[in-house]
């Protein structure tokens, strides 16, 4: 099942974290990173990333139900 990925821009503080470690899957902009695909195919790099974002702006779903970031 794939995975559904978003950033929340209210939320991101541009710290570039995700973009630096994921660059397959997010990329920065002036002041917000975003997903560069919302569906992905399942990848532990987004979970991670979406575990290390200072900001908890990243959210990580499979069939609606949310597994990143990991408690
Ligand atoms: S790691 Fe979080 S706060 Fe940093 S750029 Fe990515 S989404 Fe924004």
């Amino acid at each position: 099942m794939s995975w559904h990925v978003a950033v929340d821009g209210q939320r991101c503080i541009a710290s570039g974290m995700c973009a630096g470690a994921a660059p397959e899957y997010f990329a920065l902009d002036d002041d917000r990173a975003r997903a560069l695909a919302d569906r992905i195919d399942p990848d532990e790099t987004v979970l991670d990333a979406a575990d290390s974002c200072p900001a908890s702006a990243i959210t990580v779903t499979e069939g609606g139900r949310e597994i990143g970031p990991r408690p």
